[in-house]
């Protein structure tokens, strides 16, 4: 079928998410902090975990557990088989056209130091220029910053407005000749801020440029296809999108996954090794030396099967929903200012109460059972721009409810009262 035909089944199916359900699925979700039931609004910086994830880690180790791809035995196979159909099922998730552009990293950061450590210092010299955007996560930032400093090339940054959305034609305006690669967020974790990612991407091509796009806050809510994006390399973490921690993958067109020199050396990266010369493998295996998260790599496809086990879109309208609904509310809040509002956001509720510390604010919500983030979200930049230290990030995941923003709402009014 194609896509279109899909969506638009997808549009009239107007299924609804069980959040009830969801909810049974992950056990962490039923306890109390502080006598208090818990609201876990902390997504954005790692999602709990389905059973589902906790039973296929659980069932790897009692049940087939080995290295993977040398050994000829039978657990060493059935490993193997199992770490190799969660790369295809990743391949699947990201719409990729061959599971060999799927490469296991332990995240998104991994992900992207990789691809500018690979491609970066193959492909960028002196006088070349590295384009990012104003509201990059600092693991979208430091490694080009580290790969322009080694090369002598220059790192250009697109702005973004008050409302915290790249301003289009200064993104355009900073494209040229001597762009070799534009790497940019696809949801911002710290404004929420959805990227017309298509239309960038589309863009940086245009002028000849590579394009890396940071899938961290994307992957948990969008159903993704990477050859309609159009991007070259795209990133996402395991832990993010419900599946265990320190696994993720990177996806790269094949025909530039295979022009690029490997990024550590070790086992399982080589076709042959002697003292005088070693003949490198093919990707993917070229870019993982080591033996890899197995157990990690199988948790994350239990996971990318949990996501696909619902209607994609009765996910998003529900994140959707919570969305506008917390938007709302917050919004009536008095000394409260909300921070990115951007006409097309995803998942993340960002602001700062007037006069008191946004540490503060997270340490008396945490008294309430109520899970957010304070801090800079490894946004510095993004800070700077809206003039302020840290912000609360409340963040919203498939199974949160509203009443749990109704409780984050009077936690904050509860904040007003302590500090008035
Ligand atoms: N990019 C974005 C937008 C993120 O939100 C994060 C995590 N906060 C990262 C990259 C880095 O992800 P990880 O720490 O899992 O490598």
């Amino acid at each position: 079928m194609v896509s279109t035909e899909k969506a638009a089944i997808d549009r009239q199916s107007g299924a609804v998410l069980d959040v009830e359900a969801v909810r049974r699925d992950f056990p962490a979700l039923a306890q109390k902090i502080h006598g208090r039931p818990l609201a876990y609004l902390d997504s954005a910086a790692s999602a709990q975990k389905p059973e589902a994830v906790i039973a296929a880690q659980g069932r790897c180790y009692r049940e087939y557990y080995s290295n993977v791809h040398r050994g000829v035995h039978t657990l060493s196979q059935r490993s193997t088989e199992a770490y190799e159909r969660a790369r295809a099922r990743v391949a699947r998730f990201l719409g990729a056209a061959s599971e060999r552009e799927i490469v296991f990293v332990r995240g998104a950061t991994e992900g992207i130091n990789l691809v500018a450590q690979t491609w970066g210092r193959s492909q960028v010299s002196a006088g070349d220029e590295v384009l990012i955007t104003e509201m990059e996560h600092h693991s979208n930032i430091v490694p080009w910053q580290m790969l322009c400093e080694e090369r002598g090339a220059r790192l250009r940054v697109a702005p973004i407005d008050d409302q915290g959305q790249v301003i289009p034609e200064e993104f355009q305006r900073r494209l040229g000749e001597r762009t070799r690669i534009a790497a940019f967020t696809h949801v911002s974790n710290a404004l929420g801020t959805i990227n017309p990612v298509r239309e960038m991407t589309a863009a940086a091509q245009a002028a000849g440029a590579v394009v890396l796009v940071d899938g961290a806050q994307a992957a948990p809510h969008f159903q993704l296809d990477v050859q309609e994006l159009g991007c070259d390399f795209y990133v996402f973490s395991s832990h993010k999108a419900y599946g265990p921690t320190g696994v993720g993958a990177l996806y790269g067109r094949l025909a530039l996954l295979e022009k690029m020199p490997p990024y550590q050396g070790g086992g399982e990266m080589i076709r042959s090794v002697t003292f005088e010369k070693t003949e490198y493998a093919p990707p993917p295996a070229r870019f993982e030396a080591g033996t890899p998260d197995i157990a990690g790599a199988i948790g994350l496809a239990a996971a990318l099967d949990y996501i696909d086990g619902h209607d994609r879109r009765a996910i998003q309208r529900h994140e959707e929903d919570l969305l506008r609904y917390g938007t709302e509310a917050l919004s009536r809040l008095p000394g409260l200012r909300l921070i990115g509002t951007a006409a097309h956001k995803a998942a993340v509720l960002s602001f700062v109460v007037d006069g008191v510390h946004a540490h503060d604010v997270g340490t008396i919500l945490d008294l309430e059972g109520i899970a957010v983030r304070v801090g800079h979200h490894c946004a510095q930049p993004v800070m700077r721009h809206f003039r302020v230290p840290a912000t609360v990030r409340a963040s919203l995941a498939l199974y949160n409810r509203r009443d749990e923003i109704d409780r984050l709402v009077a936690g904050v009014r509860k904040v007003r009262e302590v500090f008035a």
